[in-house]
């Protein structure tokens, strides 16, 4: 039992409040709830350039501001969202919330033009057929650019690419967006799909940005999946860079763009929209 399992990983405390007092249900309508009323907060997480440090983009990242339990990461409820769908409101909640905090950035810091703005979606958001109307809606509405965003979707989509998800993430690079894979190399995405879907970036894992220094199988999946970005013309970012000899093991295979704690945690909006400030103003 999922809940019963979450309660158990989260220690004593949390395992009465699930059990005794939540039941999946209860947990998805509170969810739910928590989404109509604005109790989620967008974190930004900044992905820069590995050289040099500069500002690429940043990366919207849920939390739950829960009135009980305080701060929430994504890791205590995306899984429920994603099993009972109420993830498709919440994800469109992130897409808006997200793109308008970034067209704010760019009204009010003009130099921050350049700067990319990267939104994750699950299976669940794919497989709606309204998704492309959702998105473009939320454009739209924000003005924020097509083609400063970026979706990133899962290998677990590529590895059932029918031709109605196919056509929905073409209609969505039609638009400008960009397309990444997350998380790449942790399912079987099968190469073969890959290349006929319109994906333009891949996000090597962080499993195996972790081993690039001292376990070799890891460093040989980094290698491989930047070589395989140069041959797909795929953009290829790091994720979970921790240490500055895991940035420069990046760097020496030819991989450009990174994440992770090394160079920046996830942020709160006004501390981003600061480092935002901070990078692009002097650009102007
Ligand atoms: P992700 O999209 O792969 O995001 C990267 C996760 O790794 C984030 O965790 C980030 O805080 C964490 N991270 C970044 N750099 C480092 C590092 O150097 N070391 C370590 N140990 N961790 C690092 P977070 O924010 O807890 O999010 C976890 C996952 O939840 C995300 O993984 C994504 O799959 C999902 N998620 C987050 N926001 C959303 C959302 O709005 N919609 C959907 N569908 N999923 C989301
Ligand atoms: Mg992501
Ligand atoms: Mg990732
Ligand atoms: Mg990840």
């Amino acid at each position: 039992d999922t809940a019963l399992y979450a309660a158990k990983r989260a220690g004593r405390g949390r395992f009465e409040y699930y059990s005794d007092v939540m039941d999946t249900k209860a947990r998805e309508s509170e969810l739910r709830r928590a989404v109509a009323q604005d109790e989620l907060v967008v974190y930004f997480q900044p992905a820069v350039a590995l050289a040099t440090g500069e500002l690429r983009a940043v990366e919207a990242l849920v939390r739950w501001n829960h009135p009980v339990r305080g701060l929430l990461g994504p890791g205590e409820f995306i899984e429920l969202a994603e099993e009972t769908g109420a993830v498709v409101p919440l994800g469109a909640w992130v897409l808006r919330a997200a793109c308008r905090e970034a067209a704010g950035w760019r009204t009010g810091i003009p130099g921050a033009g350049p700067l990319r703005l990267a939104v994750n979606l699950s299976p669940k958001q794919v497989a709606q057929a309204d998704l492309v109307t959702t998105v473009e809606a939320i454009l739209t509405e924000t003005g924020f650019p097509p083609d400063r965003l970026t979706l990133e979707i899962t290998e677990s989509v590529i590895l059932q690419p029918d031709p109605l998800t196919i056509s929905r993430l073409q209609a969505l690079r039609d638009l400008g967006i960009q397309l990444a894979v997350d998380d790449f190399g942790t399912g079987y995405s099968a190469l073969s799909y890959l290349r006929r879907l319109p994906v333009t970036m891949l996000k090597i894992d962080r499993s195996f940005v972790t081993g690039i220094a001292d376990d070799p199988e890891a460093r040989s999946v980094c290698e491989a999946v930047v070589h395989l970005g140069e041959a797909f013309k795929m953009n290829v970012v790091a994720e979970g860079i921790e240490t500055a000899d895991q940035a420069t093991a990046l760097i020496d295979m030819g991989c450009v763009i990174g994440q992770g704690f090394f160079f920046h945690r996830p942020l709160p909006p006004d501390e981003a929209r600061a480092l935002v400030k901070q990078q692009f103003a002097a650009l102007t």
